[in-house]
């Protein structure tokens, strides 16, 4: 049955769905628990604030996750020269990610003078062959005549080295990634409180919730959920839980009145999302633990009580 519109048909496709989205190195997989529709709709409407926020964009260039283009991001990609805003520069980096080179945008301005027309370049060396192909042009378009003789001259002119300050900025969303934390959440209560979960009273808002397009917050309070997600300004709520900034991290424990379940994305986002307000339906349930290292592409899950008491011991071993 799919854990989120409920359908259970025989001729159901399922897709793989990874908790942590793929594109953050999630490698937490529910197999044969989403429908392929849903997994496309989510993708597209929630995951896509996460894995594609700017902050997130950064880790993802570090560590070279690429997305469904086969690409990793480039969140510096259009910057300008600091000392001339007027001059687009690009970083480059390769598919995988390894830096590969600074390129000034091709800036060209011809200006008419009373009996002269003057031209000023600013392009990059890696550009110098189109440079009499572009001069053509700008004869053209400005109807003045052109030698080869002039063009040969230009090309003379050597390049300059320099090593370019670059500014760029960039939009920071404070919202959107938040519904993505709590699918994350929503996935882990489905995957951790076992089929069950699906008919949680709790569970129903969190997938009214993800599949609104309202706020969340608005949502959240319309629908009684509590919780909350955020950006890890200076330390996480958790730093002795892992302090690895290449790392996804959540846990999930029964209180006496409800279960919550705390996420981590990278050092950059976290949050408590409500998953039950009754522990009694899940008798079994002992906490839970997962570690997710995206550098080493490794996995670690265990019941919580053990990662707390393997903490304690390291801490101890330390002091
Ligand atoms: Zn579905």
């Amino acid at each position: 049955m799919c854990i989120f519109c409920g359908k259970n048909e025989d001729m159901t496709e399922y897709a793989d769905e990874h908790v942590f989205p793929d594109a953050i190195g999630g490698l937490l997989i529910l197999k044969d628990r989403v429908c392929k529709p849903c997994n496309d709709k989510l993708g597209h409407s929630v995951d896509t604030h996460l894995v594609n926020h700017g902050l997130v964009s950064f880790m993802r260039l570090i560590y070279g996750l690429k997305g469904k283009s086969g690409k990793v991001p480039n969140p510096l990609e259009k910057g300008v020269l600091s000392n001339d805003p007027s001059q687009q520069v690009r970083y480059e980096f390769t598919d995988d990610g390894k830096p590969k080179r600074t390129y000034l945008v091709p800036q060209i301005t011809a200006s008419k003078q009373e009996e002269s027309v003057e031209i000023s370049f600013n392009i990059d060396e890696s550009d110098r062959k189109e440079i009499p192909s572009i001069m053509r042009k700008l004869a053209k378009r400005n109807n003045f005549p052109i030698s080869d003789e002039q063009i040969e001259e230009v090309l003379k002119i050597p390049s300059e080295e320099f090593q370019p300050t670059i500014k760029s900025s960039m939009k920071v969303d404070l919202d959107k990634y938040r519904k993505a934390i709590l699918k994350i959440g929503y996935e882990l209560g489905c995957y951790w409180l076992g089929d069950k979960y699906y008919d949680d009273p709790v569970a129903a808002c969190l997938r009214e919730a993800i599949f609104s397009d309202a706020a969340l917050n608005e949502e959240a309070r319309r629908l009684g959920l509590t919780g909350d997600i955020r950006l890890i300004a200076e330390e996480s709520e958790f730093p002795f839980l892992s302090n690895n900034k290449a790392c996804h991290i959540a846990f999930s424990m029964s209180q006496s009145d409800f279960i919550s379940c705390y996420v981590r994305v990278f050092m950059l986002f976290e949050g408590h999302v409500l998953l039950s307000r009754n522990p009694a339906r899940y008798p079994d349930f002992e906490g839970k633990f997962i570690e997710i290292d995206v550098e080493k592409k490794s996995m670690r899950e265990l019941p919580f009580s053990q990662e707390i008491y393997r903490v304690g011991v390291e801490a101890n071993r330390m002091n």
